[in-house]
């Protein structure tokens, strides 16, 4: 038999993770497929796409800069329909091509893998990017109560409208509410916010060093707050080792990727993704590169 080629899509895409939860996920399943990074300059991308698909590609994740326009490919479902962008494409038996988007139900499922009930709960989302954007639209279809927070409020407003417009896409009513919050009030916000979400890139490793700043004042938390990071490197940012030493729970950005993937994967193989392997793998291969 020959090997099923599977893979992510994006330029630059050589840092992604995707490969090893993936690869390690088909061989703990004794599939013979193999998953890789590709690499697609900015040019004729549709034609690439489809090429690889033609050459029998069992699915593929997509990355920046390329959502946006996988979507406008495909026959979106869910999310990706809702927000426009798809990270997983896979080809039906007459090769068409169908879109999906796992990052927002990713964080859901590995939040209410930790028993973290999100049901009219209030929310504190930090940023107003990609990120964002999916994980709102995630949580107020769990009925969470979003609160929206950007250093710029155009960006935080084009969160709040594109969640709020796509409320009806497939049938699926949205139950939660959704709002913005000017980022010089955020810290007054924190009191009365159940889950506190980190979706600003403050935190992050650059240059081999943590970034030491922290996205909001850390005074203002207590031990009854969630704090969620999105950020993933390091495994533990400032904030959450802070929020940690307050008693809080907390939550680094590894959940939410593996999650993703684990959706992802079973979209293109049909099966039930071994989430705690994929896990060993990305956490094996980051201690590694520490
Ligand atoms: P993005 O599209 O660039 O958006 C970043 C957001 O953070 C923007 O609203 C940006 O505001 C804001 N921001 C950046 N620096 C800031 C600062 N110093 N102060 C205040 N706000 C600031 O990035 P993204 O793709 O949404 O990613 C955001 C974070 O989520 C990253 O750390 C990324 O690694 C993480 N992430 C994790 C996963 C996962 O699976 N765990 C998936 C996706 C992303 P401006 O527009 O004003 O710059």
């Amino acid at each position: 038999m020959s090997v099923i080629h599977t893979g992510v899509v994006g330029h630059p895409v050589s840092h992604s993770l995707s490969p090893i939860m993936h690869n390690a996920a088909y061989a703990e399943l004794g599939l013979d497929w193999n998953y890789e990074a590709i690499d697609l300059e900015p040019k004729n991308v549709k034609d690439k796409i489809n090429e690889i698909f033609t050459e029998g590609c069992g699915g593929l994740n997509v990355t920046m800069p390329y959502k946006h326009l996988a979507y406008t490919m495909c026959l979106a479902h869910g999310a990706a329909a809702r927000l426009k962008s798809v990270n997983t494409l896979i080809s039906d038996r007459v090769g068409k091509l169908h879109g999906y988007s796992t990052d927002g139900d990713g964080l859901v499922n590995y939040l209410f893998s930790q028993s973290i009930d999100l049901d009219r709960k209030t929310i504190l989302v930090l940023g107003a990017g990609g990120a964002s954007g999916v994980i709102c639209d995630a949580l107020v279809h769990s009925n969470a109560r979003v609160l929206v927070s950007a250093r710029k409020l155009d960006k935080a407003l084009q969160v709040v409208d594109r969640v709020m417009s796509n409320q009806t896409i497939d049938n699926v009513r949205m139950k939660g509410e959704i709002d913005i919050v000017d980022w010089s009030l955020r810290n007054e916000l924190i009191a009365g916010s159940d889950l506190i979400i980190n979706a600003t890139p403050i935190g992050m490793t650059k240059n081999k060093e943590p970034d030491p700043a922290l996205p909001l004042d850390i005074n203002a938390i207590t031990k009854h707050q969630i704090i969620v990071d999105l950020i993933y490197n390091p495994l533990e940012t400032r904030l959450l080792s802070e929020a940690k030493e307050k008693g809080c729970t907390t939550f680094n950005g590894l959940g939410m990727l593996i999650h993703q993937g684990a959706l992802a994967f079973t979209i293109m193989t049909g099966k039930k993704a071994p989430i705690e392997v994929m896990h060993n793998a990305i956490r094996a291969h980051l201690k590694e590169r520490v």
